[in-house]
């Protein structure tokens, strides 16, 4: 198992001493349950009445939290709600699905071998491992908005650092790149000016996928606004899986058959998944004005 920056036993120390058997594991793990209990009572009782001075302290840089405290006290009672209701849900993961699977997470705790990278849209409804159940450990996921993958001449970014760690290290045998339906991502990329100076954020990031917008333009002019956006939702998903194949070590072990590249579409208006796979044999040969060929397409509804 490679050992690297991302996921390695050397930097993911296990919570609880593999040398310890079960039960005195789990009694460690009920110390720091209280501790934890200990921990978070201590912050929200903070709330209500004077911090503590240590807690203080700490704070006094946060001005803004401090004035919020004082002149938005609703808000901050929701914002603590909020917490409160993920602390709840994290104390019940530990309790039913760490805890009740402790030796699981002891293996993974000493490193991860997933078969999947997952590129995924940043929007809040389409969380990949809740849509398609990844469990802890099975699918290393990254998430950018539109699920884009730039090509490799575009230099160094976020989503293809995780590209090289998933595909040279963990040696993924998979990525699936998994778009969705009204996706704000590729409307903005649909909406803009092909010639817009007016840079922002946004723009320059959704502009990787002008090749899809391009194909999309010359192949459903005919159609409304709103089904533009869907055809370029999945034409931008085949753009990046072609994208993928411009990075030379990832190429190679798609060619040695070691590594295969999947898209997929979640369309969350009436809940249906659309999945395939790209043809690398034909595509490998493929004229530009060709396009891609793709296999193995199913329909989840
Ligand atoms: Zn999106």
């Amino acid at each position: 198992m490679a050992q690297s920056i991302l996921g390695s036993s050397a930097v993911y120390k296990p919570e609880f001493p593999r040398s310890s058997a079960a039960t005195s594991t789990i009694s460690g793990s009920k110390l720091k349950f209280w501790e934890i209990e200990q921990t978070q009572l201590g912050f929200l009782s903070s709330c209500k009445i004077n911090l503590p001075l240590r807690l203080k302290a700490s704070r006094e840089g946060l001005g803004l939290v401090q004035e919020s405290k004082e002149t938005k006290p609703n808000l901050i009672s929701k914002s603590n709600d909020s917490f409160s209701e993920m602390r709840n849900r994290f104390l019940s993961f530990k309790k039913d699905k760490y805890l009740e699977n402790l030796e699981c997470y002891q293996e993974l705790a000493q490193a991860q071998a997933p078969k999947f990278l997952v590129i995924s849209c940043a929007d809040s409804r389409v969380c990949p491992s809740y849509i398609l159940g990844f469990q802890p450990g099975e699918a290393f996921v990254v998430r950018n908005v539109a699920n884009l993958v730039p090509p490799f001449e575009n230099g160094p970014c976020e989503t293809n650092a995780a590209l090289e760690f998933s595909v040279n290290d963990l040696q993924v045998e998979n990525i699936l790149v998994t778009g969705h339906s009204c996706c704000g991502g590729i409307r903005a990329l649909m909406s803009m000016d092909d010639d817009d100076k007016n840079s922002s954020f946004i723009k320059n990031w959704v502009k990787v996928g002008k090749a899809a917008k391009s194909t999309t333009k010359a192949n459903a002019s005919n159609l409304s606004f709103d089904q533009q956006c869907k055809h370029c939702e999945k034409e931008s998903i085949n753009n990046s899986l072609l994208n993928l194949l411009t990075y030379p070590w990832l190429e190679s072990r798609v060619a040695e058959g070691l590594l295969s590249l999947h898209g997929g579409y979640y369309d969350f208006v009436d809940c249906t998944y659309e999945k395939w796979t790209l043809d690398y044999q034909k595509n490998s040969q493929r004229q530009e004005s060709v396009g891609y060929a793709i296999k193995n397409r199913e329909f989840w509804s």
